[in-house]
């Protein structure tokens, strides 16, 4: 089995090639599964550098279960920031002027 990866969201994660930084080049290959996640294994072919598929993320290294982060960054964009986890009615109540 390949892979059920998107590639092209994929790009080399070493300074030193010509492909750094650079999505969609196609020089982004699975090299093996590893881990019980069954992480990744990336190569790039340009360079021949190989990495994780989630190095350059949140979860490099990480041991918190994937669901548990997702399930707490979801929360963020559902509140649109710090503040929106305050009481509104309690904001209104304050400004109240009269
Ligand atoms: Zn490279």
């Amino acid at each position: 089995m390949e892979s059920e990866l998107d590639l092209s969201e994929f790009c080399c994660l070493n300074e030193d090639c010509l492909d750094y930084g650079k999505k969609g080049k196609g020089n982004v290959r699975v090299k093996e599964r590893y881990e019980s996640k069954n992480r990744a294994l990336l190569r790039c072919n340009t360079c021949t550098h190989c990495f994780s598929e989630t190095k350059g993320t949140i979860f490099f290294g990480l041991k918190t279960p994937d669901e548990e982060v997702l399930r707490t960054l979801a929360m963020i964009p559902e509140k649109g920031s710090i503040r929106g986890f305050t009481v509104p009615s309690f904001n209104n109540q304050k400004g109240c002027a009269g």
